[in-house]
């Protein structure tokens, strides 16, 4: 009888010691998660966040008013309205809205741009507290683009060699 309790005791030490040892791996090793907000992780140069229009670096605006992206919209997001711009006359937005409540973020917007005006950039953090702040005009599409331009640029850079 003692050498069965013997044999079980041993059996489980070995497994203690095994478990033990797998705890310790795991624990030493890299952590699969991050301590977000206040670290973040990488993400994709094609990762469609929120909207931004672009400028050309000038300050001019890219958009020239073609409403490719709002015929391709499958989710009809967004509204354009055009008008010649009051300098020269060029076909420029009077009006530019996007109802991101409505957006599914396919990217089609973005790909269908002859001049890489209308981007997903890389922002995932604009959640809001009301639905009225996910309706979009031109100005706050313009201000994240020009917060973003420089990630955006290098994402479009990054990303130009699969395109
Ligand atoms: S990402 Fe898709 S659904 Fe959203 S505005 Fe662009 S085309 Fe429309
Ligand atoms: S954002 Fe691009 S596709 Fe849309 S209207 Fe402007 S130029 Fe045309």
């Amino acid at each position: 009888m003692s050498a069965i309790k013997q044999t079980v005791r041993s059996l489980f030490l070995i497994e203690f010691i095994k478990a033990f040892g797998l705890a310790m791996r795991y624990f030493f090793a890299p952590k699969a998660t991050i301590n977000y907000p206040f670290e973040k992780g990488e993400t994709s140069p094609r990762f469609r966040g929120e909207h931004a229009l672009r400028r050309y670096p000038n300050g001019q605006e890219r958009c020239i008013a073609c409403k490719l992206c709002e015929a391709i919209c499958p989710a009809q997001a967004i509204t354009i309205e055009a008008g010649p711009r009051q300098n020269d006359g060029t076909r420029r937005t009077v009006r530019y809205d996007i109802d991101m409540v409505k957006c599914i973020y396919c990217g089609f917007c973005q790909e269908a741009c002859p001049v890489d005006a209308i981007v997903e950039g890389p922002n995932f953090e604009f959640a809001t507290e009301t639905r009225e702040e996910l309706y979009y005009d031109k100005q706050k599409l313009l201000a994240n683009g020009d917060r973003w331009e420089r990630e955006i640029a290098r994402n479009i850079a990054l990303d130009a060699p699969y395109r």
